[in-house]
């Protein structure tokens, strides 16, 4: 199939992008990469009357580190992540997560605003910006907002986005020196979308975790903070008794719906997997 007929526009600065998003209202979709939107557009998913080009905007793209906070632009390609040398040093677990982000081609031009905005919920990157507690900036005429990427994902590819707003960057507290992170995740083919998939970060100080993270992805309409499981690791190490006493209390803070290919007690088993080979990466 073909999209229906839309207008394009390639505004040049942020401020025209708001005047855009203003006047079409809802009529209106930002294009980033492409990735996402065009599929939907082709097969008559979406049709917007005008799609709004964000990538002419300067000053979009840039990653960069500033006391203490990683900021990468939500132009920022999954693959300018991947390679970039802040994020391995600052933000382990994104340069981790980016190589299961589809395949290459994809990764060149999708960005990781365009994938936060989606929010889908097989997806790497709202799972990581949770497990990290990283912030949403966006930024619309009225100003700019600052959300906590926990609060950021309300529902399936529903966020807390605003009309007229878009997503300008995100901030990630720089890792700390006791930090460790494991980002896993389990597919049918490599590049496709995760079936069940973990984004793990925890302080490792002797062998004891502190301040874990533990959140999935494609087990629920969002990202899924594991609490039960991140309170029974906490002050514990990796060993099999506290393993299992995680895997007791995941039973209970996961309840994942069957998908077309995987039932849902599968899916609970393979999170119980993915939570014992995420603590013992943590702790290796
Ligand atoms: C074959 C295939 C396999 C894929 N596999 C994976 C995968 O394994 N994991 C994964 O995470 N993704 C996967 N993707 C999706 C890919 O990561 C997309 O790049 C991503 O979801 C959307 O990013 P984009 O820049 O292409 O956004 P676009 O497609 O341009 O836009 C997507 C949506 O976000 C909105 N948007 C874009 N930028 C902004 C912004 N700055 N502020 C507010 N709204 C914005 C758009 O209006 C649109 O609604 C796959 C895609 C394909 C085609």
């Amino acid at each position: 199939m073909k999209p229906s007929a839309f207008a394009y526009a390639r505004p040049r600065a942020l401020e025209e992008a708001f005047a855009l998003l203003d006047k079409h209202g809802d009529d209106a979709r930002l294009l980033a990469g492409g990735q996402s939107l065009l599929a939907s557009l082709n097969m008559r998913l979406a049709a917007p009357a005008i799609l709004v080009d964000i990538g002419a905007i300067p000053g979009l793209d840039g990653i960069a580190v500033k006391g203490g906070t990683l900021t990468i632009g939500a132009r920022a390609t999954h693959r300018a992540i991947e390679r970039s040398a802040a994020v391995a040093q600052h933000a382990p677990l994104l340069a981790q997560a980016a190589p299961h982000i589809a395949h290459v081609a994809i990764r060149n031009a999708g960005t990781l605003g365009g994938s936060l905005a989606m929010a889908d919920p097989a997806a790497e990157w709202p799972a990581c910006c949770v497990a990290l507690q990283a912030t949403i900036v966006a930024a619309s005429r009225k100003g700019e907002r600052r959300i906590a990427a926990a609060e950021f994902f309300k529902d399936l590819y529903t966020t807390g986005l605003g009309a007229g707003e878009l997503i300008t960057a995100v901030e990630i507290p720089c890792a700390q020196k006791d930090e460790r992170h494991a980002f896993l995740e389990l597919v049918r083919r490599r590049g496709d979308y995760a079936i069940v998939g973990l984004a793990a970060r925890a302080l490792v100080k002797g062998k004891a975790f502190s301040g874990l993270r533990l959140v999935y992805l494609g087990v629920g309409v969002k990202p899924v903070t594991a609490a039960g499981a991140m309170a029974a690791l906490e002050g514990k190490s990796a060993d099999e008794a506290a393993i299992r006493a995680a895997q007791g209390a995941l039973e209970r803070d996961l309840s994942p719906s069957a998908d077309l290919y995987t039932s849902a007690a599968a899916k609970g088993h393979m999170a119980r997997v993915l939570l014992a080979r995420a603590a013992a990466a943590l702790a290796a």
